[in-house]
């Protein structure tokens, strides 16, 4: 994994020829050699790397660059390489990161695995939520991600009381109360795969219609991972979960898809939103997510990890999916 500096590092692959990775001198010594792979080509610190990346690329017209490559290493390849035509890798990579083999569908669900457990333990009330602030609450769980197997934590979403309205709220000094409900969105990467999941709970009784509306969001949920065949389309997917909300009456409150792919990447293809035709293939991996929010009251979301087998939907989590008291 390539640090993300202004010293440039970047994978060549041309479609015949050999690859190369070119890297800054300092990042050598981090470069496992892998000379059936890949060729190494080392820059110093008064070498011009765009001038080199242009040297391997050479007469090429058509090349597709990372997502993530910042901007001013393509501005400078674009200066180097005029008349050329750019596209985004991800229209290679994405497809072939969509469709997860045994290996990676192992690594995921050890990674659910492991967030699971963390679910488990704020049920349990093992991570303390009154009284304390979510800032403090998302530090546990952090510490618990790690603790559970995470190599690292990508995200801690804890959003209590009103705040619970807002489906990415980042977690503040507000200090969580009684009889609230609080969202609980996390997740982190082991062995370089991602996990995913959200539980809502209340600290003390829920009323009548927070436990309305929450039996909405679980419907909706068990209604999009029931859809999540092999051979039917995001598209529906999405509108499984999202016809239930909707006919609920909390059609407006839910603002976002129904769940996005995810694998080496927390959020990658193939997406469950409206519009996206593509059918699920075996071996697609996504979060199914569902949630209502219902502004400058509450809000709740309920999400596991979703494998497409040619068996049918493979939830990956399995904490307790009810509005659990603690
Ligand atoms: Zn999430
Ligand atoms: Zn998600």
């Amino acid at each position: 994994e390539a640090m993300p500096l202004e010293r440039l590092t970047m994978l060549v692959v041309p479609a015949k020829e050999e690859p190369t990775l070119l890297v800054p001198r300092l990042e050598a010594p981090r470069v496992e050699e892998r000379p059936d792979l890949f060729k190494l080509q080392v820059w110093n610190e008064t070498d011009n790397p765009v001038a080199l990346v242009a040297g391997l690329v050479g007469p090429r017209i058509t090349m597709a660059i990372g997502d993530h490559t910042w901007s001013r290493f393509l501005l400078a390849l674009q200066d180097e390489l005029p008349a050329r035509r750019w596209l985004p890798a991800s229209m290679i990579t994405g497809p072939l990161r969509a469709s997860k083999d045994a290996a990676e569908i192992d690594c995921l669900a050890r990674a659910a695995a492991a967030a699971d457990r963390v679910a488990n333990a704020i049920h349990a009330g093992e991570i303390p939520l009154v009284g304390r602030s979510e800032a403090e609450v998302a530090g546990d769980i952090g510490r618990r991600l790690v603790a559970e197997g995470h190599d690292k934590v990508a995200f801690v979403i804890v959003a209590s009381g009103p705040n619970s309205a807002s489906p990415h709220h980042e977690p503040s000094d507000r200090v969580i109360g009684r009889d609230e409900m609080v969202v609980c969105d996390f997740g982190g990467v082991l062995d370089g795969y991602c996990s995913d999941t959200t539980r809502t709970v209340v600290t003390g009784e829920p009323t009548p219609e927070m436990q309305e509306m929450y039996a909405v969001v679980a419907e909706a949920h068990a209604a999009g991972v029931a859809a999540a065949t092999v051979g039917t389309a995001c598209s529906e997917v999405d509108a499984a979960a999202r016809d239930i909300i909707a006919d609920a009456g909390f059609g407006e409150f839910f603002p976002h898809r129904t769940g996005h792919g995810i694998g080496r990447d927390v959020h990658e293809e193939p997406y469950l939103v409206d519009g996206n035709k593509t059918p699920l293939e075996a071996g697609n991996a996504f979060s199914v997510e569902p949630g209502i929010y219902l502004p400058g009251r509450f809000g709740a979301r309920l999400e596991d990890i979703v494998v497409a087998t040619e068996d049918g939907p493979m939830a990956l989590n399995g904490a307790d999916h009810g509005l659990v008291v603690v």
